[in-house]
């Protein structure tokens, strides 16, 4: 018999999701009941999470960038626009714009929450655009600024007050990127539903998941309309009432549409985990504050800004930053050290400007989003996920403070 030697600890994953009996047992429904693409499921789906959410409409889709997509496409965004984004975000933000011919404008980050800077979007409106009534007009560039696309990153609410105002101020429609936010709010309102539209993700390692998946919350109904009549290749919903007399083998194609709609395979899980969303956002907080309150004892490491209340913050992401003047080593090495002590890290971002799409094509060098470009060699996101144990979190603040320990200048 072969035995495991008994000190080795199994890998601590950076992410796993929370998947139970219940789950499997709705997803095996789904199956037995032979209709598997959009249909009843879907509905329900859409009706729970607008309720769980507080806003008027929702469009389930097969990811969150499809609803920031649809978004975009809805609110009118065209190639000779151009869109704030921040920096300090994933790939989806910023390549939606692009989906639709528009340019990104990528701005800085705060740096104490990582979130898109009030300040950096007020020096650009202030210094280079007019107010207007549909959208800001860039002096500089003649362009129209359509939107901008605040993302919460790790699910801490962005400065909403300053960032709407500025908004409202200029013309700008706020469409958010509310892919880790899941269910934090801001002022009492779920974040999603501040701006014109939010784009939700359910991605395997998001705060629920239905495997791929996103949904598009919104309180107009133009604009659900829009997203879900693009969502299935441009085709006419009322098609299919109007001319019932004609067949149900009637259509008719008003734009050329996307395939973005979800499965009921998919929405049979996502109507399961939003029951648990609010037990999987108390483990999160749970054990984020337990990381808080043993990391900040560690002088080589900052902890993350935990946001004005308890609701502030959906913990999506616990990211750690590296005070690199203490340490002989860099991020690199350090994220090696806790994967050579069993434990999985991440990255939470290397910022847009600084890859090789953005940065060629718009000319960005580091230092022109000098906080972004600073902080991002300081960035580790530790393991948060609510199958995590106490004793779990214990163990990566030991291996943190072993290093740290270990590696000191
Ligand atoms: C995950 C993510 C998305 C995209 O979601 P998908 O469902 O993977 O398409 C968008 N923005 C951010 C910040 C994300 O983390």
């Amino acid at each position: 018999m072969i035995t495991m030697p008994t000190d080795a600890e199994p890998f601590l994953p950076f992410g796993l999701p929370s998947i139970g009996e219940e789950e499997i047992a709705a997803v095996v429904d789904c199956l037995r009941s032979g209709w598997l693409t959009t249909g009843p499921r879907v509905k329900r789906f859409e009706a729970d999470f607008a309720d769980y959410a507080g806003s008027r409409h929702a469009v389930a889709l097969n990811s969150g960038t499809a609803a920031l997509h649809l978004a975009l496409e809805a609110i009118g965004v065209g190639p000779a626009d151009e869109v704030l984004v921040p920096a300090m975000t994933f790939a989806a933000t910023a390549e939606v714009v692009r989906y639709m011919g528009a340019r990104p404008v990528l701005l800085d980050c705060d740096p104490d929450t990582m979130n898109l800077d009030a300040d950096a979007m007020e020096a650009f409106l202030r210094d280079q655009c007019e107010p207007g009534e549909r959208g800001a007009l860039n002096r500089r560039t003649g362009a129209r600024v359509e939107a901008v696309m605040p993302v919460h990153v790790g699910g801490l609410a962005c400065d909403m007050a300053r960032i709407m105002a500025l908004a409202n101020e200029y013309g700008v429609l706020v469409v958010e990127d509310v892919a880790h936010a899941l269910p934090s709010r801001f002022q009492g309102r779920m974040l999603g539903t501040l701006g014109i539209a939010g784009a939700f993700s359910f991605y395997a390692n998001k705060n629920i998941t239905t495997g791929e998946g996103g949904m598009l919350v919104t309180d107009d109904g133009e604009i659900a309309d829009r997203a879900r009549i693009m969502s299935l290749h441009g085709i006419s919903q009322d098609a299919w009432l109007r001319f019932t007399e004609q067949g149900a083998w009637y259509y008719e194609i008003l734009a050329p549409g996307y395939k973005y709609n979800m499965t009921d395979i998919a929405a049979a899980l996502g109507i399961v985990q939003l029951r648990r969303a609010d037990d999987f956002w108390a483990s999160r907080r749970r054990l984020a504050r337990r990381y808080s309150g043993q990391l900040r004892e560690v002088p080589e490491v900052q902890i993350p800004a935990s946001g004005m209340d308890e609701d502030s913050h959906s913990w999506h992401l616990y990211v750690l930053r590296l005070n690199l003047e203490m340490l002989a080593i860099d991020r690199g090495r350090f994220i090696s050290e806790l994967k050579d002590r069993g434990i999985g890290t991440s990255v939470h971002y290397l910022p847009l400007h600084m890859h090789p799409y953005y940065r060629d094509t718009y000319g960005y060098c580091p230092e022109d989003l000098p906080n972004a470009a600073r902080e991002y060699p300081r960035l580790i996101t530790l393991p948060l996920y609510p199958l995590m144990a106490d004793s779990d979190v214990d163990r990566v603040v030991t291996a943190v403070s072993d290093i740290c320990h270990k590696f000191r200048n």
